[in-house]
C-alpha cells in the first residue's frame, strides 16, 4: 500500500523586542550575558507581581500575521497554560488559547511540483521559558530567557512531503528576517520547529494518530527527523501495528526520534483566561497603519526582479532568499546604471557565493562592496582583463578588500590587447615548437588549440584570447 505523509508545523520564534513580554527586563542572548542577570520579580514569577503587555511584541506579531495573509483578530484574550516545569517559575505560561492574535492565513511555497499554498491556522503570542542546562549531575537554570516574547506560528496539516516542509521553513525564516522581528539564528535557538507527523493510505482523507517531534533547531534536524519519523510510522503500518500518540525528541547522534512523554491533551493544561491582564483590543486603524508600513516581502521582490532586471523566476528566487543578498544585488545593479543585471547576477551567485561558502562568511561580512564588484565587472566587459583574470582578481579582492583596478595595476594583470606584443609572443612560441608547427602544416589542425594555449601561458593568461587565436592562425598560414 502507498502511504502519504500528513504533516503540520509549529514554529516558535523569539521576537526582537528590546524588553520582555510582560516586564521591563532587557532581552539578551543567553551566550552574551551572565546567567540570571536580566530578571525581575515579574519574570521570576514572584507572588503579587502584575504583568504589562509589550506593545511592540503585539505589533511584531501583527506584522507577521499580515505577511502570512492572516485575519487580525480585534478581540484577544491571554490565557494561563498551567503546567509545572523547573524553568517556569510561575507554574504557568501566559499564552493565547481560544483567541489568538492572527488566524486563517496562508503561505505559498515553491517546490519541484510547483507552487503550493500552506494554510496558517494561527499566530499567537506567549512568553518563553527559562533555559535549563544539565551538567555534571546538576541542573542549572538561566532565567534571562524567561519571559522573552515568543511568537508561535501553527500551520494546518497541509504538508504532503518533506520537500514542502523544508520549503515552508526556509521561506518562513526569510519572512521573519525581512520583517526584522526575528534574527533567524537557529544555532542560538531563537527559532525552533516542531513537526506533527502522521501517515495515511494515499488518497484517503482521514487524519491518523500523530506524533509530535519537538525542539528541532536546524533545517537539517527538521528534515532528517521528519524523514525518520515517516519511515518509522510506515514500518509500523506495514506490520499492522498502531502509532502511539506521543511527544518525541530528535537524537542527532543516534540519528533517530526518541519518545519523550505521552502527549498531553489541551485539557491537561487547564487553560483559563489570565486574570491579571485585561482583554487586548486591537484598533483596526492601527492594523491598517502597520500594513502600510510593511517592507517589501520575498515574493514581491522576486516578481519585481523578474520584471525590472529580466532575471528568470528561479534566479530571482535565489537572490531574495536572503534579504541582505537581495539588497547587495540591487545596490550593485543601481551602481552600474542597470546596464547588465544578468552579469552581476552571474558574478554574485557564481564566483562570489563560492568564496563566501568556502570562507563560511555571510554577505554582510565580506570586504567587497557592491560598487567594487561592479568596477570589476566593468573591467572585464571593457576587455581590460579577461574573464579568467577577473576571477583571480575577485579572489584577491575577497581577501584584501582592495579595488579591482589597484589589483590589476599592482600585479600587471591588464589584458594584452596590443597586437604587436601578442605577435612577438606568438613568434617566440612557434619558434620554440617546430615539431608541433610541422604537424599543423602537415594537416593536423587540432594542434592549433595547443599552440594557442602555449601563447596564453606565455602571456601569463593576460593576452586577449580572441586576438591570440587570430594571430596564431595568421602566422601559421604564412608558413605554408
Ligand atoms: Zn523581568
Amino acid at each position: 500500500m502507498d502511504y502519504e505523509p500528513v504533516i503540520g508545523l509549529e514554529v516558535h520564534a523569539e521576537l526582537l523586542t528590546h524588553s520582555k513580554m510582560f516586564c521591563g527586563c532587557a532581552v539578551v542572548m543567553s551566550d552574551g550575558e551572565p546567567p540570571n542577570s536580566h530578571v525581575c520579580p515579574v519574570c521570576l514569577g514572584m507572588p503579587g507581581m502584575l504583568p504589562v503587555i509589550n506593545q511592540r511584541a503585539v505589533e511584531m506579531t501583527i506584522m507577521t500575521g499580515l505577511a502570512l495573509n492572516c485575519t487580525i483578530e480585534a478581540f484577544n484574550v491571554f490565557a494561563r497554560k498551567n503546567y509545572f516545569y523547573p524553568d517556569l517559575p510561575k507554574g504557568y505560561q501566559i499564552s493565547q488559547y481560544e483567541f489568538p492574535l492572527c488566524s486563517n492565513g496562508w503561505l505559498e511555497v515553491e517546490t519541484s511540483q510547483g507552487a503550493k499554498r500552506i494554510g496558517i491556522r494561527r499566530v499567537h503570542l506567549e512568553e518563553d521559558t527559562g533555559k535549563s542546562t544539565h551538567a555534571g549531575g546538576k541542573s542549572l537554570i538561566d532565567f534571562n530567557r524567561g519571559g522573552v516574547p515568543l511568537m508561535e506560528i501553527v500551520t494546518e496539516p497541509d504538508f504532503r512531503s518533506v520537500e514542502e516542509v523544508q520549503a515552508y521553513a526556509t521561506k518562513l525564516r526569510a519572512i521573519v528576517r525581512y520583517l526584522d522581528v526575528n534574527s533567524g539564528d537557529m544555532e542560538k535557538g531563537v527559532i525552533r520547529f516542531e513537526a506533527n507527523i502522521s501517515i495515511r493510505p494515499a488518497g484517503s482523507t482521514e487524519l491518523n494518530t500523530r506524533t509530535e517531534v519537538k525542539n528541532l533547531n536546524s533545517f537539517r534536524a527538521l528534515v532528517r527527523a521528519t524523514e525518520y519519523e515517516l519511515a518509522r510510522q510506515q514500518k509500523l503500518a506495514e506490520r499492522g501495528e498502531r502509532v502511539v500518540q506521543q511527544t518525541m525528541g530528535w537524537d542527532e547522534d543516534r540519528n533517530a526520534t526518541v519518545p519523550q512523554r505521552s502527549k498531553e491533551q489541551a485539557h491537561d493544561y487547564r487553560y483559563f483566561p489570565e486574570p491579571d491582564l485585561p482583554p487586548l483590543v486591537i484598533d483596526p486603524a492601527w492594523v491598517e497603519s502597520i500594513k502600510a508600513s510593511l517592507p517589501e516581502l520575498p515574493d514581491a521582490k522576486r516578481d519585481r526582479f523578474v520584471r525590472d532586471y529580466g532575471l528568470s523566476r528561479g534566479d530571482a528566487e535565489l537572490l531574495v532568499a536572503e534579504k541582505a543578498v537581495a539588497d547587495y544585488y540591487e545596490a550593485a545593479v543601481q551602481q552600474s546604471g542597470a546596464k547588465n543585471p544578468k552579469a552581476i547576477f552571474n558574478w554574485l551567485t557564481g564566483e562570489l557565493f563560492r568564496y563566501m561558502n568556502d570562507a563560511g562568511v555571510s554577505i554582510e561580512a565580506i570586504k567587497i562592496t557592491p560598487q567594487s564588484l561592479v568596477e570589476l565587472i566593468e573591467l572585464v566587459e571593457a576587455g581590460t582583463i579577461n574573464v579568467n583574470t577577473g576571477k583571480r582578481v575577485l579572489a584577491d579582492m575577497f581577501k584584501t578588500g582592495e579595488p579591482a583596478k589597484s589589483i590589476v595595476e599592482a600585479k600587471g594583470l591588464g589584458q594584452i590587447s596590443d597586437m604587436g606584443a601578442i605577435e612577438a609572443i606568438v613568434q617566440k612560441v612557434l619558434a620554440a615548437n617546430p615539431g608541433e608547427v610541422a604537424k599543423y602544416l602537415g594537416g593536423k589542425e587540432t594542434v592549433l588549440g595547443w599552440l594557442v594555449g602555449q601563447v596564453m601561458k606565455e602571456s601569463r593568461g593576460k593576452a586577449n584570447p580572441g586576438a591570440v587565436q587570430e594571430i596564431v592562425r595568421k602566422q601559421l598560414a604564412a608558413r605554408k
